[in-house]
Formats: structure tokens, sequence, C-alpha cells
């Protein structure tokens, strides 16, 4: 996948920081512990001279097999010195060797595969998390979460159409909990509907908030911000980030799409909506869509087949009561 070079440099950036992070306690140790074990550094030289001399012995060729044996006997033998050192005073044998966030390419981001260099995984993830994080930086995750939901603003009377809105959002909050708290890569989507101020947002956010601790690239976005962002790249003369961001809409575990309806729609729009949603069903990824608009009016909105895939694929939990920030 292509990233712009900005994404490029902060993943490099984060992945440096966690080698050189590694690194550096290695050293704060081994000052502590050669102070205290001066053996251990002694050690540590010999087997400095060691290798230079095999590497000398390697050159001269097969007369050098005894010597490269001997050589070789030596330094297992100081090896195991060093860690008997570190064992009998109570550390770890490998206390003194780095602790990498990945052992698999020692937080270098490259693996030796098949004789080729590739890219590790740790690496890829660092990068797809770091687009993720950039679009959501268009609309911040706040700290909501379910514990902050006011149950209290819902009122326990009937409303015109008979329904209770409190007992209505005791079931939404839970639904949205469990959800949350199940979240797997073949969850369902979520499709939130009703009025603005009813908490929709709220408890997107907290979806949002928890799958991320769980481990998940969420990509939060209002759908405004976003299609008019995609819109302007599609347009853009020269360099686009369209592509980067269409990536990270499709490639993110869990999508959340916020406002769905209030934007301009244009062909475009209406088309990129219908792709990004149409892509991720279709690679079985779960999308959250946040919507003031009934079905029926997306349908008019966009197309009824954007909205037959819609509520085929998503659960719809219906928002009912007044506006609560009316209520503030
Ligand atoms: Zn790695």
């Amino acid at each position: 996948m292509a990233y712009s070079k900005k994404i490029f440099d902060k993943a490099t950036e984060k992945l440096n920081f966690r080698r050189n992070s590694a690194l550096n306690m290695v050293e704060y140790r081994k000052k502590e512990l050669y102070s205290a074990f001066p053996r251990l550094n002694e050690i540590e030289k010999t087997l400095g001279e060691i290798g230079a001399q095999t590497a000398k012995s390697v050159l001269n060729g097969s007369s050098a097999i005894d010597e490269l044996k001997l050589l070789k006997e030596k330094s297992i033998a100081l090896q195991n010195e060093y860690k008997a050192i570190l064992t009998e005073n109570g550390y770890a044998e490998d206390y003194l060797e780095p602790h990498f966030s990945c052992e698999k390419c020692g937080d270098t981001g490259y693996v030796e595969l098949e004789n080729k260099t590739v890219t590790c995984e740790c690496y890829k993830k660092l990068l797809s998390d770091t687009a993720c994080e950039e679009l959501n930086k268009i609309s911040p995750l706040s700290l909501s979460t379910f514990d902050s939901f006011e149950l209290g603003y819902y009122s326990g009377n009937p409303d015109e159409n008979g329904k209770i809105p409190y007992n209505r959002m005791v079931k939404i909050l839970k639904h949205c909990a469990d959800y949350a708290h199940n979240f797997s890569l073949s969850s369902k989507g979520l499709l939130l509907m009703g009025s603005t101020g009813l908490g929709k947002t709220h408890l997107s956010l907290a979806i949002a908030n928890e799958v991320i601790q769980k481990g998940y690239s969420v990509v939060y976005v209002s759908a405004p911000d976003i299609l008019s962002k995609l819109e302007r790249e599609h347009f853009a003369y020269g360099y686009s980030e369209k592509e980067q961001i269409m990536n990270s809409l499709l490639d993110c575990d869990l999508l959340i799409l916020d406002d769905l309806g209030t934007e301009f729609v244009t062909q475009f729009t209406s088309t990129a909506i219908y792709n990004i949603f149409n892509s991720r069903i279709n690679a079985g990824k779960p999308v959250i869509i946040n919507t003031n608009l009934t079905v029926d009016e997306l349908g008019k909105v966009y197309t009824k087949r954007f909205t037959s895939r819609l509520t085929s694929s998503c659960e719809q939990l219906e928002f009912i009561g007044r506006d609560i920030r009316a209520l503030l």
C-alpha cells in the first residue's frame, strides 16, 4: 500500500523510538551491572577480541580450522561464564540483551525472507495505524465512555408513538457496550438512527475507544468532512492523498461514519459512499453509521441499492427522545 511521505516518516520515527528505547535500556543496565561486576566488562571485551581474531582466521582459509575451533570453544566458555554471573546474582540470562517490541525484526521494520529483505508485519501495522491516526485527526476521538452516558436525560414517559425513550436507551446502551466488548473482525455493522442530540456520537465514540483499546484499528470520521476531503483530493492537481485516504477507510478494522446524510450530496460523494460501504461489506468488515435520516430518507438521498445493502448488513438501532443538548 502506498503511503505519503508524512505517514512514512511518522511511522519510521515511532519504530526508531521503539528500537532505541530497547537499546538504551541495555546500555543503562550494562552500566549498572558492569560497575557491580567488572568481570562482565572484561568478558565482553575479550569476546570482541575473539570475534576479530575469528574474522582474521576465516580469511586465512583452511589451515585455520583448528584455530577457529579453539576460538569457538573459548567464546562459548566465556559466554557461559557471563550468563552464570548474571543468574548467580539473581538476573535473567538475557537481562543484558535488548528486548525489542518485535522479536522478528528487532524493531528495524525489515526481515530476511528467502534471501530477500521484506517489510516486517509490525512495520506494516505501524504504517496502517499511523494512517488511521492521521484520518482520526479530522475528527478527534474525545474520551466518550459508556459510563459517562447519562440515561437520566431520557424520559420515562411514553412519547407520541407510545414508546418510552428511557427504556429504549437502556437497551441501546447495553447493546452498544456488548458490541464493543465482543467486537471482532466478523462483527456486523451498526446503523444508529435518530435526531440530532440523542447520543449517537457519544455511543459510537465509546465503541471506538473500547475497540481501539482491544488493539483494533479504528477510523472515526464525519461523513461530510471525509467526503469533501476525498472530493478535493480527487480533483486535485498533481499529488493526491485520495488513494491513501481510501485505503485507510477500507483497510481499518472498524470504520465509523458520523453524520451521514448531512453532507452536500453530489454524484461523486454518492458513488464514493456506496463504494466505501460496498467494498467493506464485501470484505466482511464492519461499518458503524450514524445518521439523522430514516432508511427511506437515506434511500432518497443516495440510492435504494445503497440502503438495501445497508439494512442487510447492519443492525438498526433507533434512538428516541428529546435533544439532550436542549435539556442541559
Ligand atoms: Zn517487526
